[in-house]
């Protein structure tokens, strides 16, 4: 799909969170602008910035963002979001501003802004596209089906009889959302959850971009996406997966990746290796490495665990584990602090996928026809979790306590087992589909070209 650059190309202002699962997505969709003809100048926070050598084709602008080192010792993501909302939106107005002008300066030379991009969790940048008269538009980085939960959500508080304070309705199913029960709508734990109901008031109030572009495609989300376009006064374009229309050598890792674990996928029997990962935010609880680690070993299936870096001091890696348990862990599995997670699922060796089911490693997982074992933590996970389970029937969710004799039969069952047989299968026809969407005349491919036209 790449053009030939143009004498003169147009440049998109991108403006990603700065939070992996944001920040990767934007990347790509910068890529895929890039090789669409578009310059690009990925204007980003001081804090967790983008690493600039792994795409020399983009410019580079930091804002500051007024965060303390306390704010970011909270570890808490949502929180981090409330106060970039509203800490960046005089300097990135500023930094727009310089930008423009230095258009002025140079008419011949520079290439003109078409518009901003912005992450939907991020709504500063709208002020500054209003007040100098340029596109705006939203990049929606989770489901269709999780702004529909969201939206529900905030109904439910609107209404003040949420019935997420009722233990006993959460195995409930919420009305006009199926498969959803309570329990499945995208929320966090109770201290968060404030901060939580704040941000997505904002994001949902009137916005007033001009486009929304979605990391989603029509055959996954055909009814979410339809509900919402029609309840949307702009034209929504679904472009998923970017990935697959992305470069795939580019890493938008904020860790580096150890590809040691490639060599040690390449001595796997083919669908023999259970691949683990709960992405770069969800942790978990104090016992369930250990428990986690044994229903592995037991379960005989060799597998690829990452397991991220501390931000404290404690143990991490296999010295989470007791010795014993650690020498049992070396002969069967492969642990790493951060994979090459797309190389990962596309290995001939992977078999099964055990996700906490953020959107990006959902989409990945789904294109490479993985089958999953889910296991969410908060938010959106939820949601994308009960999809993978009960609408796209790729993988089964494992709630409950997490004890070794659990995982040992959860991974028995995907991995060697009848029922884990047919999920692979339906893993692998939707794999089919997903690629029919991006070659032309497929629907993210239609809604690309559309996106350029209306750009244009
Ligand atoms: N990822 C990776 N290597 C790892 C673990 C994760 O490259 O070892 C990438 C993964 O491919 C995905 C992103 O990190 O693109 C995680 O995003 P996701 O939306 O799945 O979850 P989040 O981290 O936002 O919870």
């Amino acid at each position: 799909m790449e053009k030939q650059r143009a004498e003169r190309r147009r440049r998109m202002v991108l403006v990603p969170s700065p939070f992996q699962g944001h920040m990767t997505p934007m990347l790509q969709l910068g890529t895929i602008l890039y090789s669409n003809g578009f310059s690009i100048t990925v204007v980003h926070t001081h804090f967790n910035p983008p690493n600039p050598s792994n795409h020399p084709e983009f410019n580079f602008q930091s804002i500051p963002d007024g965060l303390t080192a306390d704010d970011v010792s909270t570890g808490i993501n949502i929180l981090i979001t409330n106060l970039l909302n509203v800490n960046c939106q005089a300097p990135f107005f500023e930094c727009m501003v310089r930008m423009m002008e230095q258009q002025q300066q140079h008419p011949a030379g520079d290439d003109q802004i078409a518009g901003i991009i912005y992450d939907e969790i991020f709504y500063f940048p709208e002020a500054a596209a209003n007040q100098l008269n340029l596109q705006s538009i939203i990049l929606r980085t989770t489901s269709a089906a999780t702004q529909i939960s969201r939206l529900a959500l905030l109904h439910l508080e609107e209404e003040g009889s949420s019935p997420l304070q009722d233990p006993n309705k959460l195995q409930d199913p919420v009305p006009g959302l199926h498969p959803l029960r309570f329990k499945d709508l995208p929320t966090y734990r109770h201290e968060i959850m404030e901060h939580y109901l704040q941000l997505i008031t904002s994001m949902y109030k009137i916005r007033t971009s001009s486009a929304v572009i979605w990391n989603t495609m029509h055959y996954l989300e055909e009814s979410s996406l339809a509900q919402l376009q029609q309840q949307c006064q702009v034209p929504v374009f679904p472009i998923g997966p970017f990935h697959k229309f992305a470069p795939f050598s580019t890493s938008c890792s904020f860790l580096n990746e150890d590809t040691s674990c490639i060599s040690w996928l390449n001595n796997q029997a083919p669908e023999s290796v259970i691949y683990v990962s709960l992405g770069s935010v969800a942790s978990m609880d104090k016992k369930e490495p250990e428990e986690m680690a044994w229903g592995l070993v037991n379960s005989k299936q060799p597998f690829l665990w990452v397991i991220r870096p501390s931000s404290n001091n404690a143990p991490e890696g296999i010295d989470l584990l007791p010795e014993v348990l650690a020498e049992a862990v070396q002969e069967n599995g492969c642990i790493v602090k951060w994979a090459p997670q797309k190389e990962v699922l596309s290995h001939v060796a992977v078999g099964g996928f055990w996700s906490h089911c953020g959107w990006n490693s959902t989409l990945e997982c789904l294109c490479e026809g993985v089958p999953m074992i889910c296991r969410p933590c908060f938010g959106d996970q939820r949601v994308n979790a009960r999809y993978v389970s009960h609408v796209w029937r790729t993988g089964l969710e494992l709630e409950n306590e997490l004890e070794r004799e659990v995982v040992e039969k959860a991974v028995r069952r995907l991995m060697v087992g009848e029922e884990g047989e047919e999920m692979r299968q339906r893993a692998k026809n939707l794999k089919e589909e997903i690629e029919l969407c991006i070659t032309e005349g497929g629907s993210s491919y239609k809604s690309l070209n559309e996106f350029l036209e209306f750009i244009n």
